[in-house]
This record gives structure tokens, sequence and C-alpha cells, in this order.
């Protein structure tokens, strides 16, 4: 790690109290054990025929079997329930606390170990939704509830019992409730993604970590891209090699981690909180004089 180039993002963000945005994807979850379900882990028999993810979390399969698509949601319910955050999602939290009035946490994980670790609601921006919630399928009122208690999560070969499916109905319409998620043949939209809003958040932001993911899907991207192009500091956390690093590692105001989340994130938060703890005018010259000629230089 290039300790003092990632000290000089964090200072230089945090002296001049800029917005840090964190944008999270499934490798922040895979550390808790929960596998993305896009791949192999996430196939699913109906019948005599074996489905792949990208046709079981569509609208088109919900519409024609909704009994395998919500089969297929408990038992990825189960799974998530069955994890625990692990210390990046606490990670996260304290970032948060640290920061109450300029942070937001952008997630593409559905599987709501963020809310459970103590994020706030109110500055964590689930734009492909959370599978512990449902919706009216027939959107009569647009209320987003939570998953019903009669409702709970399946094992593989654990059927849906006649009380649960009854319980998987609007009480407002009596149409059928949906897992509360982006399917791929859906857009994403501010009514129940925040999808506008979470656009916003990247305008505003200084400095974006982005932890496990490789920005595959649209919104994340253009948060990314959004971030990338007003010059703010941006932060890549991912194990593996990827796309998006390799464009990080280039950018002027980038830094690349080949780091577990869990490990990069404790990191930089106990760095934030040095910074923030430092007694006034502790700053080294060199960020002093790199803060007064910032706007002279577009550094
Ligand atoms: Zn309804």
């Amino acid at each position: 790690m290039d300790h003092l180039r990632l000290n000089q993002l964090l200072e230089e963000t945090v002296l001049q109290g800029g917005r840090i945005s964190v944008l999270a994807g499934a490798g922040l979850s895979a550390e808790s054990g929960i596998p993305t379900f896009r791949g192999p882990e996430g196939y699913w028999t109906v019948g005599s025929r074996v489905y792949q993810p990208h046709e079981m979390a569509t609208r088109r399969m919900f519409q024609s079997n909704p009994i395998a698509v919500w089969q297929w949601y408990l038992y990825r319910l189960e799974v998530c329930r069955q994890a625990l955050p692990n210390k990046a999602h606490h990670a996260l939290v304290t970032m948060e606390q640290l920061f109450p009035d300029s942070f937001a946490l952008v997630t593409q994980n559905v599987d709501n170990l963020h809310l459970r670790a103590g994020q706030s609601a109110a500055n964590t921006y689930e734009v492909h939704g959370n599978i512990g919630f449902v919706r009216c399928s027939n959107e009569c009122g647009h209320r987003i509830l939570p998953m019903p208690d009669q409702v709970s999560g399946k094992t593989k070969n654990e059927k849906i019992i006649v009380a649960e499916w009854q319980a998987l109905h609007c009480p407002a319409c009596g149409h059928l409730l949906r897992p509360h998620v982006l399917w791929f043949d859906e857009a994403y939209n501010e009514r129940y993604y925040r999808a506008e809003s979470a656009m916003q958040i990247a305008r505003e932001t200084s400095m974006l970590i982005v932890a496990g993911t490789s920005g595959a899907t649209n919104l994340p991207n253009l948060v990314v891209s959004e971030v990338y192009h007003h010059s703010g500091a941006i932060i890549d956390i991912n194990i593996a090699s990827n796309p998006l690093g390799r464009v990080i590692e280039q950018y002027p105001r980038g830094i690349s981690l080949r780091q577990p989340s869990g490990t990069a994130l404790p990191e930089i938060v106990n760095r934030l909180k040095a910074i923030v703890m430092a007694p006034h005018g502790w700053q080294p010259f060199h960020l002093r004089w790199t803060l007064r000629h910032r706007n002279q230089f577009k550094l």
C-alpha cells in the first residue's frame, strides 16, 4: 500500500470538509460468505430444467412461475440471514459516525448486512433493493414492506407452505407481493432504488471509496464515472485486478488497494480517525500548501 499517497487523499478530503461516499459491491458481502448468485451457486432447478440467475431474477420469470421465483428468493434470504456483517460493514458504520453529515453509502448488495451492522437507512442507497423487503407486484401503493413475519427463509429443498403463500399477498389489494430487488429485465428508478439520489450523491462526492465491485452494472459505473470526471479522489479496494481498478491505477487522484475490504476499510477508518482527532494546525506544511494552492493548480 502506498501509505503516503493514501494519507494525502484522505487528508485533503477531510480537511476540506468534502463528502465521502462508498460504493459497495458483491466482494464486500463475499467476505461474509454470501455468494454473488450470478454464477453456478445461483442455478435453480424447476421441473426438469436448470435455470440460470439471469433467467430467475426477472420480471418475466416471476410472471410465468412466481412460486419458483419465490422459492429461489426465500432460499437466498436464508443464506443472507445466516450470514453476519464482517469487519468491512462495521468499518463503514464507524465511518458514517465520524462524518454523519457528509457520508453516503451506495450499495449493490441486497443482503441487508449494512443495515444489520448499524448503517443508517437515510445514508444508505440500496440501488439494487433489499432481499429482506417486499412490495406489491401490482404496484398499488408503492410501499416497501418488511418481509412478513409468517414467511421464513428456506433451504434448497424446503417448500413454501400455504400460510406463507397467503402472507405473500399485498395487504392492500390482494395481489402477490414480490421481492424488493431490481431484476435483470428492469431499469433503475428513483422510487424504489433511489437511483437519481445516488447520482446526486456522486456529483457531490469529494472522495469515493469503491469496495468489492468491478462496476459491472450500469448505475455503479455511472457513479464512478461522475466522480472521475469531476476529479474527485477515488480509492479502489478489490482483491483481484479488474478493468475498473486498472483505470483507477492510471488516474492521478486515484489509488488501488489489492486487499480484502475487511482489511482495507478498517485501516482507512483508523487513518480518518487520526486525521479528525489531530489537534488543530497539525497538518504538515506540504499539505497546508497543497490545500491553499489547490484551486490555482487544479490538483
Ligand atoms: Zn397491492
